[in-house]
């Protein structure tokens, strides 16, 4: 019995999301009274694995092979299975990311296990095993039990913080053979220069009060100075203002950044549902009456076109670079 943490990677460096996970599975097994254990799939990493002893993993396995740096669910399904089988893990824990909401419910089905996807808290385990999910995008929760031997956990971007003490993990090192999906990923383009948006702790989003694409500067170099990531609402998006990668709500990404900033966004329910994970909302309207105050935690009335400017010139003062 032991918990398995899926390690998503990119690049070679594990995904914040995932040391959240490493995080949350290992507390999970401190309750549970035994050890956690990570798997990593990838060909080349940089990062120091070892030093994953620090999120509480005991060991790591890592599946090495040049084309597991592509993520393949099939293929990422037939390994981590592999392993949960050869661990004798009977709790997989996965961040519910994207890749995450690939591979849970197909290792759910080989592995017969019971998966609870979106998790927000430590399961109860002193009365069987009970999990807090969070659904109708964000608005009730659900507490799930899972009955199965085996059980899958999906953890919520940002529901559980990252806690990093000492330790080394022992790491395992294991060529395999390529599995045969009948899929291959030839090529994965990656959007270089910019924070993805689904690992970003600051997201600055713009909606259709910015009246056109010319107008964009002021939301990116909001973001520039802040570091941020930057997202927009839906209607921006099928206006060809931005790109669709960057739609956000119940038809695009949902997000749950430290920090999201809306302008010129009314706050419709199917944009809320995308972005109201969100720690803290600042919203940027000029009209006072725009719902999104309402799911707002500080709120500014005002011409976008004029407050942002002086947002942004004040964070590029505060930081030295004015
Ligand atoms: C099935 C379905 C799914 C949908 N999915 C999504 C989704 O995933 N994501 C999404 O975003 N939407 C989605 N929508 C659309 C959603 O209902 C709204 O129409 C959309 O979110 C509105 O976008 P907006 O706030 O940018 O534009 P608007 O509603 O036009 O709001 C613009 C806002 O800008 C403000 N404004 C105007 N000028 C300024 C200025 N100079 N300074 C400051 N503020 C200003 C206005 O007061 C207004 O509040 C969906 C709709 C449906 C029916």
């Amino acid at each position: 019995m032991s918990v398995l943490i899926f390690l998503d990677q990119s690049a070679g460096h594990i995904k914040k999301n995932s040391l959240e996970a490493a995080s949350y599975g290992s507390k999970l097994a401190e309750q549970l009274g035994t050890d956690a254990e990570g798997v990593v799939l990838a060909g080349n990493l940089s990062e120091d694995l070892a030093a994953l002893g620090g999120y509480g993993l005991k060991r790591i396995h890592h599946l090495k092979n040049i084309a597991l740096d592509q993520f393949d669910s099939q293929a990422f399904t037939h390994l981590v299975a592999g392993t949960a089988v050869s661990t004798g893990a009977t709790v997989i824990v996965l961040s519910n990311n994207f890749n995450g909401k690939a591979l849970a419910p197909r290792l759910s089905v080989k592995l017969e296990a019971g998966l609870v996807a979106g998790a927000i808290a430590l399961p109860v385990t002193d009365k069987g095993f009970v999990v807090k999910k969070s659904v109708f995008s964000g608005k009730a929760f659900a507490n799930v039990a899972i009955h199965t031997d085996k059980k899958i956990i999906s953890l919520n971007a940002n529901a559980f913080p990252v806690s990093k003490g000492e330790g080394t993990a022992e790491v395992i090192e294991t060529a395999v053979a390529s599995v045969n999906t009948g899929v291959t990923v030839t090529a994965a383009e990656q959007v270089t220069g910019e924070v993805p948006l689904s690992e970003a702790e600051i997201v600055v989003s713009g909606g259709r009060g910015l009246k056109g694409p010319e107008n964009w500067g002021i939301v990116t170099d909001l973001a520039k100075a802040l570091g941020a990531a930057t997202a927009c609402s839906r209607p921006v998006s099928d206006s060809d203002w931005r790109p669709h990668h960057e739609h956000v709500g119940q038809t695009g990404l949902t997000i749950a950044p430290n920090l999201y900033i809306a302008i010129g966004i009314s706050g419709a329910i199917q944009h809320l549902a995308g972005v109201n994970r969100s720690k803290t909302i600042v919203v940027i309207n000029k009209d006072p009456e725009a719902p999104f105050f309402k799911a707002a935690d500080y709120g500014i009335v005002g011409d976008a076109f004029d407050v942002v400017p002086k947002i942004t010139a004040a964070v590029k003062q505060l930081k030295g670079n004015a």
